[in-house]
């Protein structure tokens, strides 16, 4: 049986998402001229067969969280990842190394989970900060706790950052997130524009039946306070597996509830990778942006790789496939071998996320153990 394995592997033909060290495998001989799948370019860089490169690195801090937002978590009995499962913080800042410094990364995304739990997180920063080229920092994050955070994490290195804020009414705030933690978000994100993180971004899913009609409260409170709004289309990746097409309010229905009360034109800027299709609010310079993954998929542009806290690559948030990075890194492997490994994961990306395919199925992992 081993050796039957090694021939498939030798042969490039060993399942994706299974390293050779799990396996009980040596570790493998990677090398940049000679890829294991012949097709795949011997390119530096994380390239796809559909010509995508990805340069975004979403980090998974943690799939720990303070809050428990309806579309998200459920109210309790979400089991969290092991410690010892957990990358390290030496193992975390080890494999962004090799992204920014051989895989071609030039944006790192840190989140989770909630990225602030996170104990390392400023080291982890600043680590990431010191390599070169310097890559763009940002992080998402619920805010709670940010009032205090803001200005340490700018020093360590942060650039930008995106609090999450489905609604300005502490009651729905408390009955969407479980948590009356309003105010200190609002105040977290005061205190990171104060510290020069900027812009802040707000990220807002909304709901039908529980804040839908707050498209144009939210982007009155956005533009007043000079944050900028985007809506994201529920997503089929809560831990529940709740998420009903029918009930996701779509980026349509978004985009005509704001008309009620502002002129809405679309951005004429490059849109390049981002997910964001953006419009400016009442002539500009405010915009407002909407993330219609599911109804507007922008997956052909995709410049994203993924990084969970349990160090494995996804080539997508829907990916139903992972590469364990961790394995490898535990097993002794270089950071060439990492490097290649990470290529191949990236090479083997499917064209979409095929949520409107009949054959769709959510994947495995929520959204919070994935990194949003
Ligand atoms: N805890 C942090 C936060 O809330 O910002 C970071 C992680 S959270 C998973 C990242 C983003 O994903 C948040 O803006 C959240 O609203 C969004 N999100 C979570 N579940 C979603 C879903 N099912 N569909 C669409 N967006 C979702
Ligand atoms: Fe936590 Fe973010 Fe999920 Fe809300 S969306 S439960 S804040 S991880």
């Amino acid at each position: 049986m081993q050796i039957m394995v090694l021939i498939a592997a030798s042969a490039g033909g060993y399942p994706r998402g299974v390293t050779t060290t799990e396996l009980g495998l040596p570790a493998l001989r990677a090398s940049r001229s000679a890829p294991r799948d012949p097709a795949r370019p011997a390119d530096p860089g994380l390239v796809d067969r559909f010509g995508r490169v990805a340069t975004d690195l979403r980090i998974s801090l943690t799939d720990r969280c303070n809050l428990r937002c309806t579309y998200c978590m459920p109210a309790e009995g979400l089991e969290w990842m092991p410690r010892a499962e957990q990358l390290t913080d030496a193992e975390l800042v080890r494999l962004i190394t090799v992204a920014v410094r051989d895989l071609g990364v030039r944006e790192l995304r840190f989140t989770g989970g909630e990225p602030l739990l996170r104990r390392g997180l400023d080291d982890v920063i600043a680590a990431s900060a010191a390599l070169a080229p310097r890559p763009d920092i940002s992080l998402t994050t619920n805010g709670v706790g940010l009032a205090h955070r803001a200005g340490a994490l700018a020093a360590a290195g942060v650039n930008r950052l995106n609090v999450s804020l489905d609604t300005v009414r502490p009651d729905r705030f408390a009955a969407i997130t479980r948590r009356d933690r309003l105010t200190d978000v609002l105040e977290g994100m005061a205190a990171a524009r104060e510290a020069g993180l900027s812009p802040v971004k707000i990220n807002t899913v909304l709901l039908r039946g529980v804040n839908d009609d707050e498209a144009v409260d939210l982007l009155r409170f956005a533009v007043a306070h000079g944050y900028e709004l985007r809506f994201i289309e529920q997503m089929p990746l809560d831990a529940q597996h709740g998420w009903e097409r029918a009930e996701m309010v779509t980026a349509g229905e978004i985009l005509t509830a704001l008309g009620t009360g502002f002129v809405l034109t679309p951005d004429r800027q490059e849109r390049g990778g981002a997910p964001a299709e953006r419009w400016l609010v009442d002539g500009g310079p405010a915009t407002v942006g909407v993330i219609a993954s599911v109804t507007r998929p922008f997956c052909g542009a995709c410049d994203r790789t993924r990084l969970t806290a349990d160090g494995q690559v996804r080539s997508c948030l829907f990916a139903r496939t992972e590469t364990d990075l961790r394995a490898l890194l535990r097993g002794g492997a270089s950071d060439a071998e990492i490097a290649d490994v990470w290529r191949d994961a990236m090479w083997g990306k499917l064209a979409g996320h095929g949520i409107d395919e009949p054959g769709f199925l959510q994947p495995d992992r929520p959204m919070s153990a994935i990194g949003g």
